[in-house]
């Protein structure tokens, strides 16, 4: 059994991770931390019952103390919010640290074609697309999937569009163009329980990892 710690639990991506612990046979979730509920994770941290998982949806301002918090205490942090400085996870030991901006495993397909097809075809945009309350843009993903196109292509930027909507999820369509053709890969996120399966297999895989931080869940694919 993986005893779990969840910050943010109060929030959307909280409250669905909540559910999806709760349903798992091998995961127990052991605290909450949300300030809805007056509850830090210091104080989550202590009262659970040898916690060995927090699994952040927090906000970008507080992801980073969270980590550090966790890991001083040697529990492994995985980590769903976005918008803060990666860079800052290399001075952080202690413990393991997943940091995923998109746990939807056709998403990390989508990634996945992407930089395939960017050696490929040089010349390509991404346009993203979510719900009107998302605080960050572009979005974690686009950038993401940006940097590794860029990498595979040796050099050609991406630019990103970003739409924010009431009404949508979170949506990536990846356009390429090229002599009398086009090339698009879309991923759509319909329902926030498409996150779950991603997140559950971090929690499961965490302990184990070969080196920490682990940025992006493509490494965990194989062999599932
Ligand atoms: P949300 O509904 O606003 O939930 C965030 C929750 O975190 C709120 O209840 C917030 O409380 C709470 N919080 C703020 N500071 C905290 C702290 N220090 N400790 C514990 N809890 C704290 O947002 P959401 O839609 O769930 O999204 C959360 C994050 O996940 C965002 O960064 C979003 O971009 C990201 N996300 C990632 C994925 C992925 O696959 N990686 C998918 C969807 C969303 P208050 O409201 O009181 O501040």
């Amino acid at each position: 059994m993986i005893n779990v710690v969840v910050a943010g639990s109060e929030g959307k991506m909280g409250a669905e991770v909540c559910r999806a612990i709760d349903a798992a046979s091998d995961v127990q979730l052991v605290g909450r931390a949300d300030p809805t509920l007056g509850v830090s994770l210091s104080n989550a941290l202590d009262s659970a019952e040898s916690p060995q998982v927090v699994v952040d949806f927090t906000v970008p301002e507080a992801a980073l103390d969270n980590i550090r918090i966790a890991s001083s205490r040697g529990v492994h942090s995985v980590v769903g919010t976005t918008g803060f400085d990666l860079d800052e996870l290399e001075t952080i030991t202690g413990a393991n640290v997943i940091v995923a901006p998109n746990f939807a495993l056709g998403a990390i397909l989508m990634m996945r074609f992407a930089e395939q097809a960017a050696g490929v075809i040089g010349s390509a945009e991404i346009i993203e697309l979510h719900h009107d309350k998302k605080l960050d843009r572009p979005s974690g993903t686009a950038r993401l999937t940006a940097e590794r196109m860029q990498a595979a292509s040796g050099g050609a930027e991406v630019p990103v569009h970003s739409v924010r909507l009431p009404g949508l999820v979170a949506h990536q369509e990846v356009i390429f163009g090229s002599l009398g053709e086009t090339l698009t890969i879309r991923h759509d996120s319909i329902d926030r329980t498409c996150f779950m399966p991603g997140v559950l297999l971090a929690v499961r895989r965490i302990a184990n990892l070969e080196s920490s931080p682990l940025i992006g869940l493509d490494s965990l694919l194989e062999g599932i």
